[in-house]
């Protein structure tokens, strides 16, 4: 099983986005190999099906975000979270959708420009003299605030996180996107703390 959020496969290429050599290499091998990807998260965590969260700057529909998934290399499959059964009709609507409703090549044509101080997680920024995995501080961050309940633990279970950030700044001359990095990582643990703080306070009152 696989996370597959489509931010994830664009990086910066001559003031375009483009698919990323990693990534393509990633699908070519499991192709080769046989070995069949089905995507867990195909929006993101919600992050792409809207435009104040989504590294896009704009909102794909559910049928464009499963026809990414399934469109990609070796993917056999695709498993979007349901919480209810109002949720599982908006999958379902895939199924009636048109070509045109499920086309999704605007990503492709998207300037570079528009995804400017988003993170994408791709980790460009590395090294960082602290240890800190950036991608996985700010990609956990960005799904806490949408709502995943599993963000949270996931950040937990990191060796290393933003309280360890010493805002040397290395990061940032490495990032093609301009991140504020320094700034993410203060938001980062600010955010956390917080939501450590109200966990604690919610077990004590039970
Ligand atoms: S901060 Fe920049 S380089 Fe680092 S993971 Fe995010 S987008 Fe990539
Ligand atoms: S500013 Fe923080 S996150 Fe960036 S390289 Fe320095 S310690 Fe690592």
């Amino acid at each position: 099983m696989f996370s597959l959020n489509a931010a994830y496969d664009f990086e910066p290429s001559r003031g375009k986005l483009s698919l990323s050599h990693e990534r393509i290499e990633l699908y070519r091998e499991c192709e080769k190999r046989n070995i069949g990807i089905t995507v867990m998260k195909p929006y993101g965590g919600g992050q792409l099906l809207n435009a104040k969260t989504s590294p896009f700057r704009r909102n794909m529909t559910i049928s464009q975000c499963i026809q990414y998934a399934l469109d990609r290399p070796a993917v056999l499959s695709c498993l979007p979270g349901v919480r209810s059964r109002a949720d599982l009709e908006d999958v379902l609507k895939y199924y009636s959708a048109s070509g045109e409703e499920r086309y999704y090549s605007f990503i492709g044509s998207l300037p570079h420009r528009d995804i400017q101080g988003t993170c994408i997680y791709c980790n460009h920024c590395q090294p960082c003299p602290s240890g800190i995995d950036i991608g996985s501080v700010n990609k956990y961050m960005d799904l806490a605030k949408v709502g995943d309940e599993l963000a949270k633990n996931h950040y937990m279970k990191l060796s290393k996180n933003a309280n360890d950030c010493i805002e040397c700044g290395a990061c940032e001359k490495n990032c093609p996107f301009h991140v504020e990095i320094r700034s993410r990582m203060r938001e980062a643990k600010n955010y956390f703390e917080v939501k450590i703080t109200q966990n604690t306070e919610d077990d004590f009152n039970e």
